[in-house]
């Protein structure tokens, strides 16, 4: 019986499968080809700089602020990061420290992290309003389906505060009014260390260069806490008729499907309309250096609100990071997001670190003072960096290379897959 149907597929001539298939075939190569992401001719964003800086103490600050939302309990935490940020960065710049909460601050928190932040920090509570459900949102019906993606395993979607959060740092931040006088954050977490010496001011290297995002790390997002978040960005692109960035291209990974059979795979998780799907890749936001000013721009504020009234955050559990970094895709000139390549950065079990730059350790400075740094290596661009691992290691992934082909001539030095 098998034999019979199998048969006559054997005997058709090869003429007229390509002539059925050929089309198809081609289809498939110009959609791919659509998506391709052209290297630019020459960098279009280098490091700042590639070894050890004087710090140039006297020279003129950016108005800008280090950001930090904590809990209470991460106190231990919350004072790691900042005693290695004053280490490696802040004991040379003084700038001011903003810290969050949702909850009133212990005592103690404000003790210990005042002291190690020299005095220099604020300590704010987040308003109600902007750490809750939107409105029309069903409260009892968010609140049941948090419980069910915890119960399914989605990383922190079993806690209404981390939904709250990933809200929070996706809109309401920008407008928070003890940052309203700034213009440039540095976001941190707490457990964090910075792991190389930052001797310039990144904000302003970011002004001067007129960057307005920068990031150390990209990487893939958990596809099931956000199944619909691309559709949704990506059908906003559409109704607002927002032209395709080389950004937004490099965040799409081409169905090989043709044309019209993909069409049906846009109900899947995490695909537009068209069935074409996000590769996933995002900047991991727990470090951001940038310009709040975008953010508070009517056009993401206006994307904002339409995913917050969605229900996304909620019913599913949209991230910052995503939201973020899709919207930078969307609305950004790609040559305006800037990678800290030359950055060392622990959050978690990740981080990026770079050789150390050979002949550019500056061991006589004055103001760096003396202190130990591993190896210096042909093609280090790293100063004074100690790393966390048994090697240096920039981050040299996937994501990092897919997210950076729109400003970077050569070919990625680092081929790891994360
Ligand atoms: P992960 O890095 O995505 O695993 O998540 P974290 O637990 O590090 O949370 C991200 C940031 O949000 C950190 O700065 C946390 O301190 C903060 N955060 C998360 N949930 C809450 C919360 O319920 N209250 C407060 N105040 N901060 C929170
Ligand atoms: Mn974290």
């Amino acid at each position: 019986m098998l034999r019979r149907i199998i048969r006559p597929a054997r005997r058709l001539p090869l003429w007229l499968i390509l002539t059925v298939a050929g089309p198809f075939i081609f289809e498939v190569v110009v959609h791919q080809w659509h998506f391709s992401v052209p290297r630019p001719a020459s960098e279009l964003d280098a490091p700042f700089f590639t070894s050890c800086q004087e710090p140039d103490v006297s020279a003129k600050r950016e108005n800008a602020a280090l950001v930090m939302l904590a809990r209470n309990n991460e106190l231990e935490k919350a004072n790691r990061t900042v005693t290695s940020i004053e280490q490696q960065f802040n004991r040379w710049f003084n700038y001011p420290y903003v810290f969050l909460n949702d909850e009133q601050w212990d005592p103690s928190f404000i003790e210990v992290l005042n002291k190690t932040s020299r005095g220099l920090a604020t300590f704010d509570v987040v308003p109600r309003a902007q750490w809750t459900f939107p409105e029309g949102v069903d409260i009892n019906a968010a609140k049941q389906n948090i419980k069910e993606q915890g119960e399914r395993g989605i990383p922190h979607a079993g806690e209404e505060g981390y939904h709250h959060m990933c809200r929070f740092y996706s809109g309401k931040f920008y407008q928070l009014d003890v940052l309203k006088k700034y213009k440039w954050y540095w976001r941190l977490e707490p457990d964090v260390d910075f792991t190389c010496a930052i001797t310039y001011d990144p904000f302003v290297q970011m002004a001067r260069h007129k960057k307005v995002y920068g990031f150390t790390i990209a990487l893939w997002e958990v596809g099931k806490s956000c199944p619909g978040l691309y559709r949704s960005i990506a059908d906003w692109k559409e109704m607002m008729g927002i032209p395709t960035t080389s950004l937004w291209k490099a965040t799409v990974s081409a169905s090989w499907m043709p044309y019209p059979f993909r069409r049906f795979m846009s109900w899947l998780p995490n695909r537009d309309a068209y069935g074409d799907e996000w590769s996933l890749c995002h900047y991991w936001s727990n470090f951001e250096i940038a310009d709040m000013d975008f953010f508070r721009t009517k056009a993401y504020q206006d994307l904002f609100d339409y995913l917050d009234k969605k229900g996304g955050f909620y019913f599913e559990r949209w991230g910052d990071a995503a939201v973020h970094s899709l919207a930078i895709a969307l609305l950004a000139d790609p040559r305006k997001i800037h990678h800290f390549e030359d950055f060392g950065y622990r959050h978690a079990l990740l981080y990026q670190c770079p050789a150390n730059a050979p002949g550019g350790q500056l061991p006589e400075s004055e103001i760096l003072g003396s202190g130990t740094w591993a190896a210096e290596e042909d093609n280090g661009i790293g100063c004074r960096c100690e790393c966390p691992g048994p090697s240096p290691r920039n981050f040299g992934s996937y994501c990092l290379n897919k997210l950076k082909q729109p400003t970077t001539a050569k070919r990625p030095r680092f081929a790891s897959f994360l």
